[in-house]
């Protein structure tokens, strides 16, 4: 086999993805440099009270805040399926630490400096740089990667490299609900993006300021809420508003119909079908044939996947949220292996995801791996999105995974020569599910899974020797 060879690669975003993706491309040997808009790493983990200037996060021209994350965040697994497998998260013991099993997200931010630090991958990132082009060079084989000091500071920089991997988050860009009626409707609208905590001195909602501060408000003005969604920010949201709501009514297009009515264990919330149509009057009415007048609808309702800085002459474009045609979710086939996504799934463990599809694209990239023909990933992709009609699944669905995320994960370790994902993280992530839709308000502080966390930190054990 011929010696691998070393690229030069851009790196766009330095959050889990981005720093995952320069880890695994420098053991590659390759030369990296990551670009990262912000002063400091973590992407959705470096918290900030800051909301955008547009609640709804549609307004293309509003002052864009990066992280969703809101003040009373806590992850959704336990640090053991969480972390990297090449560097479990697990708890440190030093001061000021949370040494929680699903901690605070400020625990997961310094467990990614924690990260950064020890593997040495500072010295490649560039901060404070925002990327505003990516596209081919002139030689029509190399990329051109524009880039900028972030807040309009100037200091405008081309450079080019053989490669380009693309980390850019997809929780920053809001989708939202269309609602018949929604024109006419008199309350305030505000997506998830942009639900943080309240900060009293600031909030002005019913005098027109912009800064929004709910619970600030709910304490202030008991209102109606109503939310939308069911995935697991909607779940925290609604319990976190309705310590000072009057009500809160979720709305969700998965509402099992046994379930709707009050939320058991509460007074104020309320489980619907999905909205109808909202009124002149203020009324919201749900599918289910109830009806109340609200203040505020939450639209909990996700993200799409934006890239405004890529040109690929339409060889990868996103539509209804596919962004493709991309092989294994990584590879665009015309321009592979020299432009490649990490972490575009979703309903998945991310970061030893996020280390598989970074060995991969850095030992294709090497020469050391081989990646299928164009053909052959075409006909792939084929035939994947025809499974995905065929089963009647919309386009917006194609990166969501779910539980057949640990097969996708296995074929990308034996691509690159890593071992399978362990059977523990499989079984305490489906443990952990369950206990998440069974016990929502205790998950993350009672557990069964011992001898699954006696497996993990055993293996963490001999991770260290
Ligand atoms: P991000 O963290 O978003 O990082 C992208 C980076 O790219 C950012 O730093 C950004 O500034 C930078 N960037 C973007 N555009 C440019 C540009 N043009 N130029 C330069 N830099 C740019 N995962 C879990 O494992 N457990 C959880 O409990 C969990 N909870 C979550 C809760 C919420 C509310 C959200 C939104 C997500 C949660 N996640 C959770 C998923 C989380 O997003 C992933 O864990 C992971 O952090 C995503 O990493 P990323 O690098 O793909 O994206």
């Amino acid at each position: 086999m011929p010696s691998p060879i070393s690229r030069t690669v851009a790196v766009i975003g330095a959050g889990a993805a981005g720093v995952s993706a320069a880890v695994e491309l420098r053991r590659e040997g390759h030369r990296v440099v990551v670009y990262e808009r912000e002063e400091k790493l973590g992407g959705t983990w470096v918290y900030t009270p800051q909301t955008e200037t547009d609640p709804l996060g549609l307004d293309p021209t509003r002052d864009v805040v990066h992280s969703s994350v809101y003040a009373s965040l806590r992850t959704n697994l336990p640090r053991e399926v969480m972390g990297f497998r090449a560097y479990p998260f697990v708890a440190t013991g030093k001061p000021g630490r949370d040494p929680r099993r699903f901690p605070g997200h400020g625990e997961v931010l310094e467990y990614l400096r924690d990260f950064l630090a020890e593997l040495g991958v500072e010295e490649m990132v560039r901060y404070g740089r925002e990327v505003w082009h990516v596209g081919m060079a002139a030689d029509d084989r190399r990329w051109v990667v524009k880039s900028r000091r972030s807040g309009g500071g100037g200091d405008d920089d081309d450079e080019v490299y053989d490669a380009v991997v693309i980390c850019n988050g997809h929780y920053s860009e809001p989708r939202i609900a269309d609602l018949p009626g929604i024109d006419e409707w008199p309350g305030k609208q505000i997506h998830s993006h942009n639900y943080r905590i309240p900060d009293p001195f600031r909030d002005q909602w019913r005098t027109g300021d912009v800064h929004l501060n709910l619970l600030a408000l709910l304490e202030a003005y008991p209102l109606v809420v109503v939310l939308i969604g069911s995935a697991a920010s909607a779940d925290d949201i609604s319990r976190d508003i309705a310590r000072f709501a009057k009500e809160v009514h979720v709305a969700s297009r998965s509402a099992e119909v046994d379930k709707i009515g009050k939320f058991p264990g509460h007074d104020n919330i309320w489980l619907h079908s999905m909205i109808k149509s909202v009124h002149r009057d203020g009324t919201v009415a749900f599918h289910d044939g109830y009806k109340t007048i609200a203040d505020v609808i939450l639209h909990c309702t996700g993200y799409k996947f934006y890239f405004p800085f890529l040109e690929t002459n339409k060889a990868v474009t996103v539509e209804d949220n596919r962004v493709g045609p991309l092989y294994q979710h990584i590879f665009p086939p015309s321009l592979a292996p020299w432009l490649s996504f990490v972490g575009l799934p979703w309903k998945v463990v991310p970061f030893p995801q996020f280390e598989l599809q970074s060995r991969w694209i850095a030992g294709v990239l090497s020469g050391r791996l081989t990646l299928e023909s164009p053909e052959e990933m075409t006909a792939d992709i084929e035939a994947f999105y025809s499974s995905l009609e065929a089963a009647g699944i919309p386009k917006r669905y194609t990166h969501q995974m779910g539980e057949s995320q640990f097969e996708y994960d296995d074929w990308l370790a034996a691509k690159s020569g890593s071992p399978p994902i362990e059977e523990w993280r499989k079984q305490m992530y489906l443990v952990t599910g369950r206990r998440k839709r069974s016990v929502p308000e205790t998950y993350r502080d009672q557990w069964e899974d011992e001898d699954l966390m006696a497996s993990a930190y055993q293996e963490f054990k001999l991770l260290k020797l």
